[in-house]
């Protein structure tokens, strides 16, 4: 079962990804609705890591989780104009309970602002219940009508969401910066890196004021949007009257935000660390963190193997997620095996090994390998966990920045992120768009320094826009 040699990651990136999910075996594909998947033990244990860090994170800032229907009233999800127009092309509707036409037609959740909604305004009552902080991680459904592609584009998404109200825009305005700072922590988690992005006013959130887009650059310089931090100010509370009352006796609208990311991240993690042998995984995402191969000889394989085990047994404790590979296979097909699945250490122990007390460590993210002390292998396992996390996170971001290019003119534009100049006119931010053929992403959040002038007018700005073809 040796892997095609049409998979070369630099040769053909798209299709690479496809084969990589397929033969890593992260889902399946053949469910009989394009767009919806089926998630196999593989792929959903990488997922319920990722979903598990987000948990640990959204618990400790005080978000509370919570679990809403997936139906939503047509009359609920009508309240605010701008979002129905915005989902109005992308939503599943239910229109019939048994053979009967329902009298309110419900759609299937492609986001929760409006089936939570309603219930915050019955749950806030004063300024003691701000902020609200909820979350959910649940499936929602949008009709994608580009090429669907796993994690990536797809019609059900395994989602996270959370929704916040607050007292005011400023309380708001502090939950979108600590927003910022959860994705930091999580993005070190996932060794991905990326850049938080405000979306232009065309291109915001139905419904938002302002959208920060969190997007990463794929080696093939498409950009991918891994999630979003929107700020509603009062634009939802008002059409779904979510009012407190303040210390003074006074109604007051809350203001509101929310952040949204998705299996995206997962396709992520596939996309950015993956090579020609397959996957290569975070150690904080991993099922396995490590595997071992005993090596058997012929008159020592008991020996071996009892070693193995022993091993085995004093790393499990410790906390590590290990997998022993005590299979009657050759060790060729076992490395073969879990390198295409992505396991960050393969520790490999031999006769040799166990006469010198020694363990062979081999990296899947550099394939390099080292010889360590049996007496100090906990440690040393921990220590080189560690240290792949950190250097598949630096590899990831040198590469990113390396797709990413400043450019003066919209001539010949290579495939990478761009940075453009932009005066801030919509006009000329639309003549960007068309020209390049590329989509704005925004303008970064931290005010990158710059000086130079508009791409189209030539006016002299401080603004920077990053432009992207998207996967
Ligand atoms: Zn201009």
């Amino acid at each position: 079962m040796f892997l095609d040699h049409a998979m070369k990651k630099a040769e053909d990136f798209n299709e690479w990804y496809n084969e990589i999910v397929e033969k890593a075996n992260l889902t399946d594909k053949r469910y009989p609705i394009k767009g919806m998947n089926v998630w196999t033990p593989y792929g959903w244990k990488m997922m319920q890591a990722i979903d598990s860090h987000i948990r640990e994170e959204f618990d400790a800032t005080n978000h509370q989780e919570v679990c809403f229907p997936l139906l939503i009233p047509e009359d609920q999800f009508a309240k605010e104009k701008e979002h129905i127009k915005g989902f109005d092309t992308e939503v599943f509707w239910v229109t019939h309970a048994g053979l009967n036409p329902l009298d309110v037609k419900l759609l299937l959740r492609p986001t929760s602002e409006t089936a939570m909604y309603p219930m915050f305004a019955i749950w806030v009552r004063s300024h003691a219940d701000l902020p609200l902080k909820a979350y959910q991680i649940v499936n929602t459904f949008r009709y994608e009508t580009k090429q669907t592609r796993a994690f990536i584009r797809v019609r059900e998404i395994h989602f996270f969401e959370a929704h916040t109200c607050h007292a005011d825009f400023d309380d708001a305005e502090r939950q979108v910066r600590e927003d910022y700072e959860i994705m930091a922590r999580l993005g070190k988690k996932w060794c991905i890196p990326y850049r938080l992005l405000k979306r232009t006013d065309w291109d915001k959130f139905p419904g938002a004021s302002y959208t920060v887009g969190i997007d990463t650059v794929l080696p093939s310089g498409r950009s991918l949007q891994l999630g979003s931090i929107h700020q509603y100010r009062d634009n939802f509370s008002k059409p779904y009257d979510i009012m407190y009352e303040d210390e003074k006796g006074e109604h007051r609208y809350v203001h509101q935000t929310t952040y949204g990311m998705s299996e995206r991240l997962l396709g992520a993690v596939v996309a950015i660390h993956g090579d020609d042998k397959g996957l290569v995984l975070p150690p904080d995402i991993a099922t396995n963190q490590v595997v071992i191969v005993p090596v058997l000889a012929k008159g020592h394989s008991e020996k071996v193997t009892a070693a193995a085990k022993e091993l085995y047994a004093e790393i499990r404790s410790s906390g590590v997620k290990i997998h022993l590979d005590d299979k009657d296979v050759r060790p060729g097909v076992k490395y073969y095996d879990w390198e295409l699945k992505g396991v960050p250490l393969r520790l490999e122990l031999g006769m040799k090994d166990i006469e010198k007390e020694k363990v062979t460590f081999v990296r899947r993210d550099t394939g390099v390998k080292s010889l360590h002390d049996r007496k100090h292998a906990v440690k040393e396992v921990k220590d080189m966990l560690s240290l792949i996390s950190r250097e598949m996170l630096g590899r990831a971001m040198k590469d990113m920045e390396a797709n990413i290019v400043s450019v003066e003119s919209l001539d010949t534009l290579p495939e990478k992120m761009l940075r453009a100049g932009w005066c801030g006119s919509e006009e000329c931010g639309h003549e960007i768009e068309a020209r390049s053929n590329r989509n704005i992403l925004g303008t970064p959040i931290d005010g990158e320094e710059w000086k130079g002038a508009c791409v189209i007018c030539g006016k002299s700005t401080k603004t920077v826009v990053y432009l992207a073809n998207a996967m």
